[in-house]
């Protein structure tokens, strides 16, 4: 750890919540208050006692992220997407200039909004911080870019049972990448999971493939095929800290940079790498 943050963070008796405050207290960070629903069973639990640590550190969540962000240098969000964009609105009111995103699933409308936020706060979002899946993405770009149209992109993923959103933020941010590389929209060239008596692909589309399955953190591949030959590339997160490093790396990177919409490949400096 090169600087110690004072964070913000939002759910904290989430999953993403409680990991990201274990992550950060245990790389010596500070942790000036966090929020959780109104109606949650934990508001009366200190938030490091929440995330498993034995020893309290006096902060309670609370419901309102202009409380939780006081004091706040960056405020860290994976909760859900009204809750984010809630806090982005109200974080205006504070001092807090830089944001980190991880909460996936939101609406086309939604991303609008958030880089419309980006005049006002350094936002670093990514559907993934993981070094790894970051590298994958850049890896599939590069693929992409150089076999033809005759090769077939198919993405898949699987994901705990309790997951919300389908294909994953990791899954679409994997599709991004390699529309990009055809110099193409993922928008225009996804397509949905395969279903019903004439689900036969078409050319130059990318599909996705769907599990949800038990305790699975996130496993992703990207498979490119042709006739001839099948290339896959895969990841496999073994444990929530991975996602809760890389965001507390997004967080420190993003104090030093001026407003706008950053992603973790701009963190880890992997943009602009060619073939
Ligand atoms: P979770 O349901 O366990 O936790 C979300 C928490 O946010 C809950 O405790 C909930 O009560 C709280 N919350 C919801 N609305 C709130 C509000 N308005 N104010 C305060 N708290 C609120 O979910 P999770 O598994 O921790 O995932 C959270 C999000 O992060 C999801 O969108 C998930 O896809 C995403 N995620 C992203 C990454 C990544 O690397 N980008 C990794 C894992 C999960």
């Amino acid at each position: 750890m090169t600087q110690t943050l004072s964070l913000g963070i939002a759910g904290v008796a989430g999953r993403m919540g409680r990991q990201l405050v274990s992550t950060a207290l245990q790389a010596g960070h500070k942790i000036a208050g966090g929020t959780e629903l109104p109606d949650s069973p934990d508001r009366e639990t200190d938030i490091a006692v929440l995330a498993g640590r034995a020893d309290p550190i006096g902060v309670l969540p609370c419901t309102d992220p202009v409380d939780a962000a006081a004091g706040a240098q960056v405020w860290v969000d994976f909760t859900a997407p009204q809750a984010t964009l809630a806090a982005l609105h109200a974080l205006r009111h504070t001092p807090t200039s830089a944001v980190v995103i991880g909460t996936t699933g939101f609406t086309p409308l939604q991303e609008s909004q958030i880089a419309a936020a980006g005049s006002e706060f350094a936002i670093v979002k990514a559907g993934n911080f993981s070094l790894g899946i970051n590298l994958l993405t850049a890896m599939t770009r590069l693929v992409a870019a150089r076999l033809g149209e005759d090769w077939d992109i198919e993405i898949a993923e699987t994901h705990h049972r309790h997951k919300l959103d389908a294909p994953s933020g990791t899954a679409l941010m994997l599709g991004d990448a390699a529309a990009k590389g055809r110099a193409g929209r993922l928008d225009q060239l996804r397509r949905a999971p395969y279903d019903g008596p004439d689900a036969r692909r078409q050319a130059g589309e990318i599909g996705f493939a769907v599990r949800r399955a038990g305790g699975v953190v996130g496993d992703h591949e990207v498979g490119f095929a042709s006739e001839q030959e099948v290339l896959s590339l895969g990841h496999r997160a073994l444990d929530r800290a991975v996602f809760a490093q890389g965001a507390l790396k997004a967080a420190e990177w993003a104090m030093t940079q001026p407003p706008g919409l950053y992603d973790m490949e701009d963190v880890l400096g992997l943009k602009g790498i060619s073939v």
